[in-house]
């Protein structure tokens, strides 16, 4: 049974749900499913449903809500608002990245006015990431945008083959684009969406297997695995209109190690997907003495049981994968073993960026 000794994980895109729908997810049980996912870090979106965080008092009162809970440590983005870049002095130093909404998601952070996008990218420091929401033709916008403008961007959940191909090349001729792919994409497509219903709607929607098939091909120029962990409770998922969005904390690394056993992968591509990414993109600060044990070898059927998502569901159910967390280590105090969560809320920080 070859137990392994992996960096504490960062997923750099979570959506907790504190404030404003912690009937879906709050920090505590969002963290707890963190930690029984391999995570000891979580990034968390700004697009809090009624609460988005897009000023400097909605960042403080984010904070707030997560210092007494957090079983994890947690970094904050802001959100850009057609209005708020004379708040991007206050809050820089405090997040991780400005996260610019270009195509539709849930929240109403998305902008579409030329001219506002093109301010916000000149507004936000140019030494920050510039995280953004675009999909298909958005991508090439976003990269046009970028050249003349003479900075970075951050593209979230790639989802389809045009547009990792324009990442490809837009990082071949020396742009600083960097990206993320969430673990649903690269598993489930289109066709699973009847058998999923409600349960496989999200942003941006599963795509056809020549798209998966691409970014399966195109691993080498992504740069981290993000969950886009994204919790809505049953009853909202199997209403008419389901909103957008799936858990995914606790079956990501299950996933990619899958991934490493059937041997698309290296395990040394998931630590630096998960982990050295991360650090070096967002400037994560060092966790000491923090690690994950994983065993490489067991086989197991993904279920509901026994989640810690407030929303008890998963996507994956029912599919076989091979590789599991045992023990989760942060700050040097086992935190999790064997699904079992023992860290006591308000052990986990809230984390700035290195300066
Ligand atoms: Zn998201």
């Amino acid at each position: 049974m070859p137990i392994l000794r992996l960096p504490g994980l960062i997923d750099p895109h979570v959506h907790l749900r504190d404030p404003g729908a912690t009937h879906k997810e709050d920090f505590l049980t969002g963290t707890r499913a963190a930690l029984a996912g391999g995570f000891t870090l979580l990034l968390d979106m700004p697009n809090n449903p009624g609460a988005p965080v897009v000023s400097h008092e909605s960042l403080q009162a984010k904070i707030e809500a997560a210092q007494s809970k957090i079983v994890c440590d947690v970094g904050l983005y802001y959100g850009a608002t057609p209005h708020n870049s004379p708040t991007y002095s206050e809050v820089a130093a405090q997040v991780f990245g400005l996260k610019l909404y270009l195509d539709h998601t849930t929240g109403d952070l998305k902008i579409e006015d030329l001219e506002v996008i093109r301010d916000v990218m000149r507004a936000w420091p140019r030494e920050k990431p510039l995280l953004v929401h675009a999909e298909d033709r958005t991508v090439a916008m976003v990269l046009g945008l970028i050249q003349l403008l003479g900075r970075g961007a951050h593209f979230c959940h790639v989802s389809e083959r045009v547009e990792i191909e324009l990442i490809r090349d837009a990082k071949e001729r020396g742009l600083p684009v960097t990206c993320e792919v969430a673990p649903h994409h690269l598993y489930l497509t289109e066709d699973d969406v009847p058998r999923l219903e409600g349960f496989g709607i999200m942003k941006p929607p599963l795509k056809r297997r020549a798209d998966v098939d691409a970014l399966w091909a195109n691993l080498d120029v992504v740069d981290m695995i993000a969950t886009d962990h994204a919790p809505h409770t049953v009853s909202e998922k199997q209403a008419g209109n389901p909103p957008f969005g799936v858990p995914g904390l606790e079956t990501s690394l299950p996933l990619m190690l899958t991934a490493v056993h059937d041997g698309r992968l290296s395990l040394d591509r998931i630590v630096e997907m998960m982990y050295t990414a991360p650090v070096r993109i967002f400037r994560t600060p060092y966790q000491p003495d923090t690690y994950v044990e994983v065993d490489t070898s067991h086989r197991w059927t993904i279920t509901t049981a026994g989640l810690q998502t407030r929303c008890g569901w998963t996507p994956f159910e029912g599919m076989d994968v091979t590789g599991a967390v045992r023990s989760v280590t942060l700050r040097g105090s086992e935190v999790a073993r064997d699904g079992e969560i023992t860290a006591r809320p308000g052990t986990g920080r809230v984390v700035s960026p290195v300066a």
